[in-house]
């Protein structure tokens, strides 16, 4: 087996608390990488390595780590499941090829796991499901993948490989609850006998189960099942894998991440039924990923040119400046010189690390497939960003598809404690920012304050705290505030001048002419300079200065300074009467102009709007959509799940949901649990002045 064949690059994902930093952790305990098992309840795990995530027992970032699991070499990311670190998730599954899906075992399908089952499928990654905990009394691993089947939808079916040996409801001892049926083989999980009959004979249902939905698949399983045969394993293994790898079937696997039930057949499916770097490259959504045809990739000596993709950059950490990379193609080694297509810069690599979560274990050199920590010899490029592409010297230009990272939509006033830490905030948060790109900071450098935008007030809480703790910087915060949007109503053509007479000899005027068109929904804002303006003969100071103008005014032209979007903005013409045009009039005329052009459009005010997923008792569920009713939420759909609660789904502005997660906690007695992500904007109804 080559040794790329043997890389399998796994994203754990899955709703918060599921168990996917304890699941991390006990496959690297039982892979021999660490020699103790920590645990999230005592802040002892690898993948937990920032002070807030062990004081909350929450992951907030990714954290890459490696373990071996016989032939192979698994890169496992344990991504946060809370939606508000949604590019720690976003990052992680476009570098990965494949997931482990977590649910837990007592609650099932909940309210994020919908979320990042639907992102991963966007990048059509094969996936594996895990029904963990359940070591607990009450868990019920068949409504479980009941539920995951109403999740997955038509087109993808959950397969079960394993189960639990008792079903639920039936009485078991402890040890009982720890046994998994490994159906494939038709032994316990670890190659135990089954105990008794009623075992044997839930084994062979799950088998009959199994090798039916291979048959809707495969001509040749369909002939075994027909003829009541138990296929070769070698064929039934090789048809479960095409249709793992082709998204058609999601393997089930179950057990325990705290006993470490089950999780060695998980590891096995993950080798056996999970994409290599190869595979994944070569399926549909790989190439949409890389579509860069062989032959550009070869160099003149027959190896091929090293691409790698940013996973994120990490600078003036305890470990000094690094960048986690995805290499697609190619072999990196020290003082291979690599240039970012993105942004033009030049890099030399320093040193290459095996990623341990907090731990960097040197390297010489590193293959095609893996997933890797890189130093570049003097430090990162100072514009170096998350998803950049990184091609080898003297190779083709290449830029991979691009992250998408959902807007900020809340925004906080953060000011520094005292001098000291005004002083140092502006580039601690922009440093912040550049690592998250969810966060945006826009600082006053005179007066040190700083505000700082996001996905949501959680999100934003823990990057003060971060602030504080990795950088030294104490803030006040003020109230979180909605960030609006604005665009034009209707298009409009407008021509706006600027004249003033100096003297009767010295005369100040130029005139801009620009339009305002509406763009559909998400568009953003496109803005155009006709040719002849280019073409105008103006000292090109002025016509930066327009670009400067037009920039200016977009960012900030609404209601409150919210910023221009889903708009299309073309200059159409300038001319001045100056004999020599200067850039202050240009500057004036152009600011008037869209400025004059904005006010006759008939603007309207945009509001972020949330998809809003809460999972409730049944009991609840009235209260639940009363209350989001008076919150402006609009109900899409409400069904019962299986553990007896109710999912309702809805679209609510940001704006009613500041101080949601309270107000629900004290609704339901702390019985609900939502999750909510970036869904548009939307426009604001005139009639809603305050909201709360
Ligand atoms: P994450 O948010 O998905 O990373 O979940 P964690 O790994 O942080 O686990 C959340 C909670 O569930 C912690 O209190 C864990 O101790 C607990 N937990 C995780 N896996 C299991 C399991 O298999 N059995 C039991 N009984 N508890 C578990
Ligand atoms: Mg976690």
């Amino acid at each position: 087996m080559a040794a790329s064949d043997a890389i399998r690059n796994v994203g754990v994902i899955a709703h918060v608390d599921a168990g996917k930093t304890s699941l991390t952790e006990r496959i690297l305990h039982l892979c021999g990488s660490i020699r103790y098992c920590g645990a999230v309840d005592e802040g002892t795990t690898v993948s937990d390595y920032l002070l807030q995530e062990r004081e909350r027992g929450v992951s907030i970032v990714s954290a890459a780590v490696t373990c071996r699991w016989k032939e192979c070499r698994i890169n496992l990311i344990d991504t946060p499941g809370h939606i508000d670190f949604t590019a720690e998730v976003e990052r992680s599954l476009r570098v990965m090829d494949a997931a482990v899906a977590v649910f837990c075992g007592l609650r099932g399908v909940q309210a994020q796991s919908e979320m990042v089952w639907r992102r991963a499928a966007r990048y059509g990654l094969p996936a594996i499901a895990f029904v963990n905990k359940l070591d607990r009394e009450g868990a019920n691993f068949e409504a479980v993948v009941a539920q995951m089947g109403e999740l997955l939808g038509k087109e993808t079916h959950p397969v079960v490989l394993a189960c639990p040996l008792r079903a639920a409801g039936v009485p078991q001892s402890q040890n009982e609850r720890e046994a998994i049926i490994d159906l494939l083989t038709g032994r316990l999980d670890g190659g135990g006998e089954l105990p008794d009959e009623a075992a044997r004979e839930r084994c062979r249902q799950g088998r009959l189960r199994l090798l039916e939905q291979l048959a809707d698949c495969d001509a040749a399983m369909m002939e075994a099942y027909v003829a009541g045969e138990w296929p070769d394993e070698g064929a039934l293994r090789g048809v479960l894998r095409k249709a793992a790898l082709s998204n058609r079937l999601v393997p089930v696997l179950c057990g325990s991440a705290k006993t470490g039930a089950g999780v060695p057949l998980l590891l096995d499916t993950v080798q056996a039924f999970l994409p290599s770097p190869a595979e994944r490259l070569a399926s549909p959504a790989g190439r949409r990923l890389f579509n860069i045809s062989p032959t550009r990739l070869t160099r003149p000596d027959g190896g091929d040119y090293a691409v790698l993709t940013v996973i994120k950059a990490f600078r003036g950490g305890w470990q000094g400046d690094w960048m986690a990379v995805r290499l697609y193609s190619g072999c990196l080694h020290k003082g291979l010189c690599l240039r970012d297509c993105n942004r033009g810069a030049d890099l030399k690599i320093g040193a290459l690390w095996r990623l341990n979560a907090a731990d960097l274990l040197p390297l010489d050199a590193v293959e095609a497939g893996d997933v890797v920590g890189l130093s570049p010899e003097g430090g990162l490029p100072a514009n170096l960003r998350t998803g950049d592409t990184l091609a080898e010297a003297g190779g083709p230009e290449i830029r991979l598809a691009r992250m998408h990272f959902p807007e900020p939509v809340v925004t906080v006033i953060l000011n520094g404690v005292d001098a000291a830490d005004r002083a140092k905030l502006p580039a601690a948060a922009a440093s912040l920012a550049e690592e998250d790109p969810t966060l945006r900071c826009r600082c006053d450098s005179d007066s040190g304050v700083c505000a700082l935008s996001g996905l949501g007030e959680f999100h934003l809480k823990i990057a003060a705290e971060r602030l504080r703790t990795e950088y030294g910087v104490r803030t006040q915060a003020g109230r979180p505030q909605v960030l609006y949007r604005t665009c034009c109503g209707v298009s409009v053509r407008h021509r706006g001048e600027f004249r003033r007479q100096l003297s009767p000899e010295t005369l100040l005027q130029a005139s801009v002419e620009i339009s305002l068109e509406p763009l559909p929904r998400g568009s953003g804002v496109e803005v155009r300079f006709a040719e002849q303006v280019g073409g105008a003969a103006l000292p090109s100071g002025c016509l930066e200065a327009l670009r400067s103008a037009v920039d200016e005014v977009v960012d900030a032209c609404g209601p409150t300074g919210c910023p221009l979007t889903d708009t299309r903005v073309t200059v159409h013409e300038v001319s001045s009467l100056m004999a020599e045009p200067s850039e202050p009039v240009f500057l004036t005329a152009g600011r008037t102009a869209l400025l004059e052009a904005y006010a006759q459009s008939r603007p309207v005010v945009l509001e972020p709007v949330m998809r809003l997923e809460v999972s409730v008792p049944a009991d609840q569920t009235g209260s639940v959509m009363a209350d989001l009713a008076s919150r402006r939420g609009r109900i899409l759909s409400h069904a019962s799940v299986a553990d007896g609660g109710v999912r309702v789904v809805s679209r609510i502005p940001v704006a009613e949901m500041l101080s949601y997660a309270t107000d629900l906690r004290s609704l339901t007695g702390g019985r609900a649990e939502f999750s909510a992500e970036p869904a548009g904007y939307e426009v604001k109804p005139e009639a809603v002045k305050k909201t709360r």
